[in-house]
């Protein structure tokens, strides 16, 4: 008999979810799974999430959804990285500025380049300009890609910037499309099977649902693995201690005002500020710690940041708490999206986090009876990433040469910095980060991303005697004096950023 799932939850997890199982499991065909998403009427989605990861693009491919689509209906922006601004230090006399792009860094003459940079091959330049091309096209306000190249591809890796209300409903269309069945509904109780499972889940409207698999997409709720359940959550904010954001969106002033295609993260006495920008408005936003400053003083550095533009416009704040579940797949219920975990949006890991669990959740599909049967692995594999990325968050902080408020110092304190990272981070001193490091196949950010914001935010790694043995110079000078000529060319030939997205518009 066909196996049948019910997703509780539509925001951005519940949809994305829904509409990729329904690809994989083949719900549009007999035999295949059927898929339910309950959404209630009563919480709305949690409505932030605009910046995503370049996995998006597989995802999206893979659900059948169109670019064009995407770009008309869901106010969609190319993203080429993140711009850190003030990370490094306060009161630094020179620009605190660094860019952690999406390509990485080049490797056409097949000679791996970080070293001569070290060593100074590259005239002073930092690391990601000196080692592609991708920062200089960004900060030209130019697109990843020209109209002629196929649907989620281009020469320059690239990701998005959406509004993630609109994006939830467009892959709500394109999962009922798929077969998916809709139902608007709050459910008020979980029932529990004597052996732990969940026996059914209760409806304000519609009664008594059942599946094979429950899918908790309820957000911060986790009203299926985290209430009914009772798995516990594993706080990481010991280490991470932004638990607030406050977010206010900005329209333009002018409607045809060039769009960077980054994401600003700009470092604050108590947190950072992401700037995002969409077609039609900005999507700003303080991420700070409740412990160092008041909600109130985090408001008005959000207003002050953004200026007169703020004046009249409504704020949100949000409340999180760095963490994941170690248990996510328990019985016949798995847990995706931010009943999972949540980090902080810094790196914006949160979708992809959500689209890793689907693309492992339909591989380890249980079509047989044992509705467990992938769940020892599940585990395993989320743990790791989750693990992994908390890490990556930390190096953010824990290099930066901040001392102005009790927020930055707290964050170099070592006993807030995990022992694996405080050990790569002595060995870094000598040598760079390299695959050694990650674990290609659980890791989010490779050695590339560990090397860009490392070296961005200024890190020293003494080279020593390994200088001699650099035997290749001239031609890393040549290879670094060519990626210039490239990113002068690349400037000719990408399109501004706006006029593309509008052309994309246009052409559907
Ligand atoms: P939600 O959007 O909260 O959806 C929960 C759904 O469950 C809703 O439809 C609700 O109605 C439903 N529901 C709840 N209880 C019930 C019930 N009892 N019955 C029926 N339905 C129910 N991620 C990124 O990738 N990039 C970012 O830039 C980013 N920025 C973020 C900034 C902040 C401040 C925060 C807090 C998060 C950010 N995230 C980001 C994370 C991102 O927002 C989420 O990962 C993503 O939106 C998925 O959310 P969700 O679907 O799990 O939850």
């Amino acid at each position: 008999m066909a196996k049948s799932i019910i997703i509780v939850g539509g925001g951005t997890a519940g949809w994305m979810t829904a509409a990729y199982l329904a690809r994989m499991l083949a719900t549009s065909t007999p035999g295949g799974a059927r898929i339910t998403v309950v959404e209630s009427e009563d919480f709305g989605i949690i409505g932030v999430g605009e910046g995503t990861f370049p996995s998006i693009r597989k995802t999206l491919g893979r659900i059948g959804l169109a670019e064009a689509d995407l770009i008309r209906s869901a106010n969609a922006t190319f993203k080429q990285g993140i711009a850190f601004v003030n990370w490094r230090s306060t009161g630094s006399a020179g620009p605190d500025r660094y860019f952690h792009p999406f390509q990485i860094a080049d490797q056409g003459s097949g000679l791996d380049l970080l070293p001569y940079w070290l060593a100074g091959a590259a005239s002073g330049q930092d690391w990601a300009s000196a080692s592609n091309v991708q920062m200089r096209v960004a900060d030209a306000y130019r697109a990843p890609k020209l109209i002629t190249h196929p649907e989620y591809a281009g020469p320059l890796n690239y990701a998005y910037h959406f509004d993630a209300v609109a994006f939830a409903g467009l892959l709500r269309s394109r999962a009922i499309e798929q077969g998916v069945t809709h139902v608007f509904d709050t459910i008020d109780n979980v029932t529990m099977a004597p052996t732990g499972e969940i026996e059914s889940l209760v409806g304000r409207k519609t009664g008594r649902l059942t599946a094979d698999l429950y899918v908790d997409c309820t957000g911060f709720r986790a009203q299926l693995i985290g209430q009914a359940m009772g798995v516990p959550f594993k706080s990481f904010k010991s280490q991470l201690f932004t638990n607030r954001a406050v977010a206010i969106q900005v329209p333009y002033d002018d409607p045809a005002a060039p769009i960077p295609s980054y994401t600003k993260a700009v470092a604050q006495t108590n947190g950072w500020i992401w700037d995002i920008g969409l077609q039609e408005r900005r999507g700003t936003g303080y991420v700070y710690s409740s412990d160092h400053t008041s909600d109130e003083a985090a408001e008005a550095c959000l207003r002050t940041y953004i200026g007169h533009a703020a004046d009249d416009l409504p704020s949100r704040i949000l409340k999180f708490e760095a963490g994941y579940r170690e248990v996510q797949w328990k019985k016949n219920c798995v847990a995706v999206g931010l009943s999972a975990g949540f980090i902080e949006p810094l790196e914006a890991t949160g979708i992809g986090f959500a689209e890793i669990a689907g693309v492992i959740l339909a591989a380890l599909f249980p079509w047989s009876d044992q509705c467990d049967s992938g769940a020892e692995q599940f585990n395993a594999q989320m743990r790791e990433r989750y693990a992994h990325v908390i890490d990556f968050i930390k190096l953010h902080y824990c290099v930066s040469n901040r001392r102005d408020t009790d927020f930055w110092l707290d964050n170099i304190n070592p006993g807030s910095i995990s022992d694996g990272l405080r050990d790569r981070l002595e060995q870094w001193k000598y040598r760079a980060p390299s695959f050694i490091d990650v674990d290609l196949k659980h890791d989010i950010f490779t050695e590339h991303n560990w090397q860009y914001v490392l070296y961005g935010m200024g890190y020293k790694t003494i080279l020593g005697d390994r200088i001699a043995a650099l035997r290749y110079f001239d031609e890393a000078r040549a290879e670094f004096q060519e990626i210039q000529k490239q990113a002068e060319y690349a400037l000719t030939i990408m399109p501004e950023h706006r006029s593309l997205v509008e052309l994309v518009r246009r052409q559907g």
